[in-house]
């Protein structure tokens, strides 16, 4: 570990030591943390059954004051569409989403520099997951919601003591009422503080070593902000640089094909926002308008040779039956991973003798009423 890091700002090219709270730049702009060193295999904590095994590659100061076990989730095999795949459960981390592994990592960070009272605004897993950390840590803190969050999430989030403000409208509007509200407490967003995708490279190094220190040719992920595939570009970018792989993975960004600012953008061959026209979809996780990092993201994505993935909203219904029937019981912004593997198998893209990750980012029992709804139960 080393309390060393730096922000770097893509916009204004200015640098500064992460020592205090900050979500962003002076000049406006998102941060990013400087290029980490990564570890060797010999660095890894071996007998720590959570992300913390990798701390060696965290660029935070000191061991964790709160951790819920996040990380280490199980990865399994299973057949889709007679191909064996790997599915990993980051469904099974302490609230249930993946999450959990930006959160542990950004909010220790905050700790160390010393945050007080914090909060988010989130479509229900990030809310749900910073309101669970911030009760572990004993920090306050307030959640915005979209009204139309699935009632699990809002309970859970109310459950971890949070203040929660609903907010009626679309996501932009509750992500704007959170940033009006940046004066009153520390704006502890996962779409724009680094130190997020700083816990979610994790998942790289957990691929890595559960794969025996090899890489898969695949990896499939719901992307709404595209903080999944930031944190496994950066993951697998510290490993290649550490001389521990010698290819990286081919990243696919999933998305709903109603609200696909990435799969619009990937279309045009451009390297920013542009205009689409989005509708309503069930995978409420993904539904987002204005991701944060776009260029970051496309550039993620380009690097290996992946893509972006809009699956058809007729589609994920289907994808979640087939999970819930191989044990696999998701929620369906997870369930479009499944949806976007079988059209990448049905044009060629990915070929049955690949290796290929489908990553489950959220847990069924978040969105009860939703998947009854989809699946007529
Ligand atoms: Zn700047």
């Amino acid at each position: 570990m080393d309390g060393t890091a730096r922000y770097c700002c893509p916009a204004c090219d200015r640098t500064l030591p992460a020592d205090r709270p900050l979500w962003r730049c002076a000049c406006g702009s998102h941060l990013n943390l400087t290029p980490g060193r990564g570890l060797a295999r010999g660095q890894i904590a071996g007998a720590e059954p959570s992300l913390w095994r990798y701390r060696a590659a965290l660029a935070l100061g000191h061991p964790p004051r709160v951790s819920l076990g996040e990380g280490w989730t199980p990865l399994v095999e299973r057949s889709w569409a007679g191909v064996p795949v790997r599915f990993k459960l980051e469904s099974q981390m302490p609230t249930g989403s993946f999450k959990d592994r930006g959160t542990a990592v950004m909010l220790n960070h905050l700790i160390e520099v010393g945050v007080g009272a914090i909060h988010e605004d989130s479509s229900g897993n990030a809310g749900s997951s910073i309101a669970t950390y911030a009760a572990a840590a004993g920090l306050p803190c307030r959640i915005y919601v979209p009204a139309t969050a699935p009632r699990g999430k809002i309970v859970q989030i109310a459950a971890a003591g949070a203040e929660i403000c609903t907010i009626p409208g679309s996501r932009q509007a509750v992500t704007e009422a959170a940033l009006a509200a940046a004066g009153d407490s520390f704006y502890a967003s996962h779409n724009w503080q680094p130190f997020f995708i700083e816990g979610t490279k994790t998942l790289a190094y957990e691929l890595w070593e559960q794969f025996g220190f090899t890489v898969p040719d695949n990896i499939l992920v719901p992307t709404g902000y595209g903080s999944n595939i930031l944190g496994l570009d950066r993951g697998f970018g510290e490993l290649e640089r550490r001389g521990e792989i010698a290819r990286r993975p081919r990243l696919f960004g999933v998305q709903a094909e109603n609200c696909a600012a990435f799969a619009a953008a990937w279309a045009a061959g451009a390297d920013g926002y542009v205009a689409f026209a989005s509708g309503d979809t069930v995978a409420d996780g993904i539904a987002t308008m204005k991701p944060v990092r776009m260029l970051e993201v496309l550039n993620a994505v380009r690097r290996s040779q992946g893509g972006i993935v809009a699956v058809p909203e007729a589609e994920i219904g289907p994808a979640l039956a087939a999970l819930g029937r191989l044990g696999l019981f998701v929620e369906p912004t997870a369930a479009t991973a499944g949806a976007a593997l079988s059209l990448l198998l049905r044009d060629g893209t990915i070929r049955a003798d690949e290796t290929t990750v489908v990553v489950l980012t959220g847990h069924g029992l978040k969105a009860t009423e939703k998947i009854a709804e989809l699946l007529g139960i």
